[in-house]
């Protein structure tokens, strides 16, 4: 079973996809992870990652493609793993098919969690901390007794201006347009699966089961 995770900041596909890979039993792979563990092991690719990390240069797309195809190519992956962060843009999307092809393996589904931009947003700009000891709270899901004062110590609560409505905007916009191409390519193979992400919790998980089952 070899899925893709795909959805925007804020669908809560971080939380889904650790309990997709418990239920099944397949590594959740990440590019993030990929790249530590080949740096870790000193891999000839976790090298070069490193001279151009290091440099403060974005890794070239060979550099990260052959990276994660080291990654699935490790015995873990064999029944199956689930992909998250990778591929971003067509040109990876292209280079993931080849390195499955190479090991006769391929995409099975591609899951894809839909939320609607006012919920994301909301569920993005609602984090608020104290000044005065860092507790966080959020206004809908972690609410302080008394708005704008902490709990704990009575201290002001502030939002941190990477949470503002604009800023988190901005972020939400960037991944719409640049996974569409993604999306499109997903469709037109027909492997592209949606899943309503503002469901509660539980009843995500279990959509997600019975497509990945189906
Ligand atoms: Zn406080």
């Amino acid at each position: 079973m070899n899925t893709l995770f795909m959805g925007p900041p804020g669908a809560g596909k971080g939380t889904q996809a650790e309990r997709i890979v418990e239920r099944f039993g397949i590594p959740h792979i990440s590019t993030g992870d990929a790249f530590r563990l080949a740096m870790k092991e000193n891999t000839p690719l976790g090298q070069k990652a490193k001279e151009y990390v290091d440099k403060g240069l974005l890794v070239p797309d060979e550099v990260t493609n052959g990276i994660v195809r080291d990654r699935l190519g490790l015995a873990d992956c064999e029944s199956g793993f689930l992909l998250d962060g990778f591929p971003r843009t067509l040109a990876q999307a292209e280079a993931l098919d080849e390195m499955l092809a190479d090991m006769g393996r391929k995409i099975d589904h591609v899951i894809n969690l839909k939320v609607d931009r006012s919920l994301l947003l909301a569920r993005l700009t609602g984090r608020r901390i104290c000044k005065s000891c860092g507790a966080t709270y959020h206004v809908l899901f972690n609410p302080p007794k008394q708005e704008a004062v902490c709990d704990k110590c009575g201290g002001e609560l502030y939002q941190r201006s990477d949470d503002t409505e604009e800023k988190v905007g901005t972020r939400l916009d960037e991944y719409t347009s640049k996974t569409a191409p993604l999306l499109e390519y997903y469709g037109n193979k027909g492997l592209l699966r949606e899943v309503d992400g503002e469901k509660d919790i539980d009843a995500v998980t279990a959509e997600i089961v019975s497509l990945l089952r189906g």
